[in-house]
């Protein structure tokens, strides 16, 4: 079991300095397993912030012209930091949001490939030429876009940042992130890790503070070019009106409320063994979780059996623990918050298969839960969960599946299972969802764009379509 010392002490970065004290406001860092107080965070002051964008604006200046190939050294260097100080950054992860430690080195690894993958694609970013007659030339160029402002959540402390400032770094842009406060040390340790990779301190800073009065002062700065969220549509639908009164670019990753469409072709062993695990996979607080399943009659019975019986069988404890496979919530807002979603689809007339309530008296736990026959007017069938909380619920055809998986306004991640091919391909051009995965239970990639449609938000972020995000067009014509 990790000590309290396995938590590191925090501090902001800016130009490359760690800033704590000074009369700096702080705010307190819970262990979700215990509630015990596992460090004290200091915010940024508006004036480390005014500090920050200026720094933001000279590395810019000097990153996008840096050639591509130290770009790559830069996050080759840090990727292989990140596997070096793996285990010491799952802890600290674990100890902050709750996960347990397998998920954790999970996450970090996850980082290190993405900064890999983002290092080939620094040499992978073409213009091209148009054909003209002789003594003429047109060419499109890409660029960076400029200083990024990026806001990233506390479900996945390291990959959230690692995503946040992967894509500007590759691209030329030079970038700001503030990361969840509940959760700040394993992004620190990510950007720490490309500081010590040879990334100038003006070119990646960190800031913590009251995350309205940061995103408003950020974005009314026209230094920033682009602004980069991760978190609930509500408070994206806000920072991109902010963003709009400058026109900033933005990339959206926002809440989902995934269906996972079961038909009664499907091997439904493998779906189980692989969906009822996955929906509970960071105690469902993952904006990609399967959540609304969408059964085939003919196989309801079966599928909701096998699914609680798998359920029961997942073993809810502290994440640093050997053999938990799911950990608490990350605070006690999103427990309440699933309390009250449950109370209110037991009064529209769902029936609670398993779970149903907290568990322990210490830290933020909630069993796993699982509904069945919820009526579509329960707030949980529209409003994201974010919680240990499967919803099953029974359909008659294709047709009636397909229109239930489109029937709300996100489109994040959808999954099926069918052995039909034709049904496949029809499922990829109708089912409105930025990724959707057949016959499996992953939706990222390094190499792949995670992102959404609808509520779900805009732009992508890994990928070859992540560094693009961070440049934008010129088209030069001569003659
Ligand atoms: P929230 O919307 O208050 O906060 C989400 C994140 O955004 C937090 O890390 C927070 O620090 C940051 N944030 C909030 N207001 C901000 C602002 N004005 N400027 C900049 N950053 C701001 O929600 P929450 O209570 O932390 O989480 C609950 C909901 O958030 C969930 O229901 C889910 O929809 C959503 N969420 C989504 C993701 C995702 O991966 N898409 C991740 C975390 C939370």
């Amino acid at each position: 079991m990790a000590a309290s010392h396995d938590y590191p002490d925090l501090h902001c970065l800016v130009g490359g300095k760690a800033l704590s004290g000074g009369g700096r406001k702080t705010e307190e860092v819970i262990n979700p397993a215990n509630g015990e107080v596992l460090g004290e965070l200091p915010h940024s002051t508006a004036e480390d912030r005014e500090q920050a964008l200026h720094n933001a604006e000279k590395g810019f200046a000097e990153w996008r012209k840096t050639a591509p190939e130290k770009r790559a050294s830069v996050l080759t260097g840090a990727a292989k930091l990140l596997r070096e100080r793996a285990d010491a950054i799952a802890t600290m992860l674990v100890m902050e949001q709750g996960k347990t430690r397998a998920e954790a080195q999970g996450e970090v690894q996850y980082s290190a490939m993405l900064f890999d993958f983002y290092a080939g694609e620094c040499k992978r970013i073409y213009g091209r030429t148009m054909v003209r007659p002789e003594g003429k030339r047109s060419e499109v160029r890409y660029v960076p876009v400029g200083p990024v402002a990026a806001f990233a959540p506390w479900n996945f402390p390291a990959i959230n940042v690692a995503r946040k400032v992967g894509g500007p770094i590759a691209a030329g842009c030079s970038v700001i992130v503030k990361p969840s406060e509940e959760t700040p040390a394993a992004g620190l340790a990510v950007v720490q890790c490309l500081l010590d990779a040879g990334c100038p301190g003006d070119v990646c800073q960190v800031v913590f503070g009251v995350p309205h009065e940061v995103s408003e002062q950020l974005l009314s700065s026209s230094i920033i070019r682009k602004l980069s969220f991760t978190g609930s549509t509500e408070v994206g639908k806000q920072l991109t009106k902010l963003a709009a009164d400058d026109l900033k670019r933005t990339t959206m990753e926002l809440g989902g409320h995934a269906p996972i469409l079961i038909f009664a072709d499907a091997d439904v062993d493998k779906a189980l063994d692989t969906m009822a695990p996955g929906a509970f996979r960071n105690a469902g607080q993952v904006c990609v979780s399967p959540t609304r399943f969408v059964v085939e009659d003919s196989i309801f019975d079966r599928f909701r059996d096998g699914f609680v019986e798998r359920v029961e069988k997942l073993v809810v404890g502290n994440g640093l623990e050997d053999g938990t496979r799911m950990g608490p919530m990350a605070n006690e807002r999103g427990r309440a918050g699933i309390e009250k979603k449950i109370a209110n689809a037991k009064d529209k007339g769902a029936t609670v298969a398993t779970g149903g309530e907290r568990i322990g008296n210490q830290g933020f736990f909630h069993a796993p839960t699982v509904l069945v026959d919820t009526p579509l007017d329960a707030d949980m069938m529209t409003e994201e969960p974010f919680g240990p909380v499967a919803l099953l619920n029974r359909y008659a055809g294709e047709d009636a599946m397909i229109a239930e998986a489109n029937r709300l306004p996100y489109g994040l991640a959808a999954y099926a299972w069918t052995s039909d091919p034709a049904r496949r391909d029809r499922l990829a051009a109708e089912v409105e969802a930025g990724m959707l995965a057949i016959n499996g239970g992953n939706v990222s990639f390094v190499d792949a764009p995670f992102g959404g449609v609808k509520w779900s938000g805009h732009g992508s972020e890994d990928g070859h379509e992540g560094v693009m995000a961070c440049m934008v067009t010129k088209a030069v014509h001569e003659g």
